[in-house]
């Protein structure tokens, strides 16, 4: 009962903790509630025709051809006479939704859309297009829908190609913006003989908006130095040169139509955008038309030291970078009086989200004053939008720490036998707690906070009351510090703190696993085990080395190579083959287990020709006999391990066996060879564990831990019958008689953390997060070549899995080899977790590509759910190693 109740509170625990990084990092910065301001001015244009051309660099629009020509000699001469052009920044993450919420609606990324997936903005927000009086919109279905469910009324169109369309786009993209050109040529010719339509389009405040996705699908594909990408340049070029004549045709050359040209983001050279180089937040602007000023000539040395205008060859024109947030005057033609009466409502507008009065005079030309105070007022909405994070973020911590330090008193409490005589009288404790539960929620009151809030910094409060109640044990603890090999203590801890530090690096460069593993290779030699076991050692040693290899290669699915699934499959074969044959004189093996073990490795064996085979074949479909092959191995991977013997190594061999054959399937190259390494280096450690246990017990001293209590559970008859009758004799369905179990003991803590760092090297050994996101199809083409989400994800999780399940089913063996308690092993496993976790909540950042922002949660999530994860998969282990189903009732007499 008292271990439920203490896993429920761990669980809403860590849930809380979980959660509070999206009241800590990810809000929204958006304010709500204002007051649009507009100019009394009257508006220099009636209409304005906005180009966005998705994933469109700086430098592949402006740079010349090798012949001085420009690829887009439309836009390039009205750069020359009658537009302002510039360098547009775009932010971090460079993708086409954030970029099209700064143009269109003024504001970046709003990163509290990362619990939504990003797919949609979480958040009401207001855009130009809704402050118009219509809006047409021809472009991709993935940003037109965004801008027309924000605005209210009826009063945005959308034109949209169907998304399958995009598929096609695979031949030849640049079509995608032809279909946009099309449209918006018919939409202009329906016009003139609809009347409606026509008046409509007449009136003032209108916009219309093309989206074209073709060059940044041509980046993807191509790259942005092919001659698809750049081609499509010159075919957008020339499409807004016809719509500008047709555009102007319709309404009859009035000089009331604005233009801007740009791009939402640009492309790495690679092909790909998100990050923050260069080529991904560098943009092309083009501004021409109504009230926008001409072509400027440069009268001195402009103010940008990048190089671009000799790079361009426009050292002659002036340049105008933009940053969102303030008004560019300088495109702006028109008068002065306009231009400051239009910098003040700016100035008011960023104003209003304090929603304060503002007592500013109003203009008086004053324009240098109100870009100041735009500055500053921005400057302050970051301060207010993150103003809450650092008293947050310490009562979570506080939280946090305050859990880990009961979990490790609830250790000591359990196993050090001390006595405990509460040091802190406990009706004071209460009032202490009860005042300041008072005080935090009055302070919180006060600063009108929402309910999250409360939970957060309440939370602390119960658990550090908890362990002030417990901490007479400490005090114990210290008292009796004479008996205890003090100088071993500090040297564990400083020992663990690096390897968990080791860890977390870990989760960023995998090599650091590498150079964990070569570190703990030499455990036999330093703690004095090489002298006892010399060949175990030696194994051991070079299993580590062996597994050290695999962090280093590329991850998942980058280099296929069939060859290589084949050898892992003769590997793990002929490995098992030794085994059984070493263990033949040794152990009496049933007639039944060899039957099992014979089929298990004749399936092993059928598989992989059949990998091989269907691999190769792929082109001409995947053969039905080797579908069902697969299928049936998926199977009976679970069922198969259930129906041998509960014998220690028998079982774990069958384990084993249908676990690799599952992998071999799912693998594509060197990842195959991942579970033979690592289950023959598990195999060692099992025999290792029991050299030092034996090592231990035999030292008359007993150095390892509390002196007098620990002894009691080593010196159990039944434990003494275990180490000298070997491992092979253990049953696993056997052994579970907790009165048994021996006390903790320092080295304890060394077998939990090895377990955590191979739970981990399993998760990162073949792969890293982003190799688990965007996974290879070609490895579950041995199950299916249809493309289907729910079944793909389900084979690529099972793969991830197995390895953890290896690593689970040894812990699970040094636990009954060692007759030690599970529980207080796993408390010590969340210790750690929660440890790392506490390290990944300072790492959490809400900036940057998505790709960093999603990896920073991921890597919170992974340590956080890796404790619950665990949980469960120690009741899976349990049973799939202690339970056995019996088939036949005749063979039951036998053990
Ligand atoms: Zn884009
Ligand atoms: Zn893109």
């Amino acid at each position: 009962m008292r271990m439920i109740t203490f896993l429920l509170v761990g669980l809403i625990v860590h849930v809380v903790f979980f959660l509070s990084i999206f009241d800590i990092y990810f809000t929204s910065p958006l304010v709500h509630g204002m007051t649009p301001h507009a100019t009394p001015q009257a508006p220099p244009s009636s209409r304005l025709v906005l180009v966005v051309a998705d994933g469109l660099r700086a430098d592949s629009f402006f740079t010349l051809l090798p012949n001085g020509s420009s690829r887009a000699p439309y836009l390039r001469s009205v750069i020359e006479e009658k537009g302002t052009w510039g360098v547009s920044h775009t932010r971090v993450p460079t993708e086409s939704r954030p970029g099209h919420v700064a143009l269109i609606a003024g504001f970046y990324e709003d990163v509290s859309a990362v619990a939504k997936g990003w797919k949609e903005n979480p958040v009401e927000f207001d855009s130009v297009f809704n402050e118009t009086r219509h809006t047409w919109c021809w472009g991709s279905p993935d940003i037109l829908p965004m801008f027309a469910k924000g605005a209210s009324g009826d009063h945005v169109y959308t034109h949209t190609y169907p998304a399958e369309e995009e598929d096609f786009a695979s031949t030849d993209a640049s079509r995608l913006d032809t279909w946009v050109f099309t449209q918006v040529k018919s939409f202009f010719q329906s016009a003139k003989s609809n009347a409606s339509l026509r008046a409509n389009l007449l009136q003032d405040e209108n916009v219309f908006f093309l989206h074209l996705l073709g060059i940044d699908t041509n980046g993807h594909a191509h790259r942005p130095m092919s001659q698809e990408y750049l081609d499509n340049i010159g075919l957008v070029d020339t499409g807004v040169a016809e719509l500008v004549s047709m555009v102007e045709d319709f309404f009859g050359h009035d000089g009331r139509t604005a233009y801007v040209f740009t791009s939402d983001h640009g492309m790495t050279n690679w092909g790909s955008h998100g990050a923050g180089h260069p080529s991904e937040t560098l943009t092309p602007l083009v501004a021409w038309g109504a009230g926008v000023h001409n072509a400027r000539r440069a009268t001195g040395p402009q103010p940008y030291s990048d190089g671009f205008l000799q790079d361009w060859k426009l050292e002659h024109l002036q340049r105008v970078d933009v940053n969102q947030g303030i008004l560019p005057l300088l495109y702006l033609n028109n008068s002065e009086h306009f231009k400051a009466e239009s910098m003040y409502t700016n100035a008011i507008q960023v104003l209003e989200q304090y929603k304060l009065p503002v007592f500013v005079s109003p203009p008086s030309c004053q324009m240098a004053l109100c870009r100041t105070l735009i500055a500053r007022a921005l400057e302050g909405l970051a301060y207010y939008h993150t103003y809450d994070r650092f008293f947050l973020g310490c009562s979570v911590v506080l939280g946090f720490v305050g859990w880990t330090s009961y979990v490790v008193l609830v250790i000591l409490k359990t196993h050090a036998n001390l006595n405990r005589n509460p040091s802190i009288p406990s009706h004071a404790l209460v009032r202490l707690s009860l005042s300041l539960t008072v005080v935090i929620t009055v302070f919180l009151l006060i600063q009108r906070s929402p309910v999250t809030y409360y939970v957060y910094c309440l939370l602390p409060v119960p658990l550090w009351y908890s362990v002030l109640k417990e901490s007479g044990i400490l005090t114990d603890l210290f008292r009796s510090a004479p008996s205890l090999p003090l100088w071993k203590c500090f040297g564990y801890f400083v020992l663990v703190s690096f390897g968990i530090e080791l860890l977390v690096a870990s989760f960023f460069h995998r090599a650091m696993l590498t150079v964990g593993l070569a570190v703990l290779s030499l455990w036999p030699f330093l703690s004095g085990l090489f002298g006892k076991a010399k060949f175990r050692s030696l194994s051991w040693c070079l299993g580590c080395l062996c597994l050290a290899a695999f962090p280093l290669m590329p991850v998942v699915g980058r280099e296929p190579n069939v060859h290589l699934v084949t050898f892992a499959g003769v590997l793990s074969l002929f490995t098992s083959a030794c085994y059984l044959w070493s263990s033949r004189p040794r152990t009496t093996m049933h007639l039944s287990d060899r039957q099992q073990f014979v089929s298990q490795v004749t399936t092993v064996c059928a598989y992989v020709p059949s990998l091989t085979h269907s691999s190769l074949q792929q082109k001409q479909g995947l053969p039905l006999l080797n579908q069902v092959i697969s299928w049936s191995t998926l199977a009976s991977s679970m069922i198969v391990p259930l129906l041998s013997s509960t014998r220690l190594f028998q079982r774990l061999l069958s384990i084993f066996l249908s676990l690799t054959a599952t992998y071999l399937l799912l693998s594509t190259g060197s990842e195959a060879l991942f579970p033979p390494v690592l289950a023959w280096l598990m195999f060692v450690w099992i025999n290792i564990e029991q050299e030092a246990m034996l090592a231990q017990a035999s030292h008359p001293l007993n150095l390892h831990g509390f002196p007098q209590t620990s002894c009691i559970g080593i010196c159990s008859p039944i434990f003494y019958q275990n180490m000298h009758s070997g491992l092979s004799t253990i049953d696993f369905s056997a052994n579970i008689d907790i009165a048994k179990l021996r006390q903790l003991k320092l080295d304890d803590i060394r077998r939990s953390y090895f377990f955590v760092f191979f739970i981990i090297t399993a998760f990162f050994g073949t792969g890293n997060i982003a190799s688990i996101n965007s996974f290879d199809p070609a490895s579950v083409y041995c199950f299916l070549t249809v493309f289907n989400p729910f079944l793909m994800g389900g084979l690529m999780m099972w793969k991830v899995v197995i390895p953890f399940i290896i690593v689970m089913c040894t812990f699970e063996t040094i636990q009954v080899a060692t007759q030690l308690s599970s529980r207080s092993l796993f408390l010590i496993v969340l210790v750690i977790s929660d440890l790392m976790a506490l390290h990944f909540f300072f790492l959490v950042q809400d900036y940057g590509s998505w790709l960093d922002i999603g990896t920073s949660i991921s890597h919170y999530v992974i340590v956080m759910s890796m404790t619950i994860f665990l949980m469960l998969l120690s009741v899976v282990t349990h049973i799939l190693t202690s339970q056995r189903l019996t088939l036949w009732r005749h063979k039951k007499h036998f053990p």
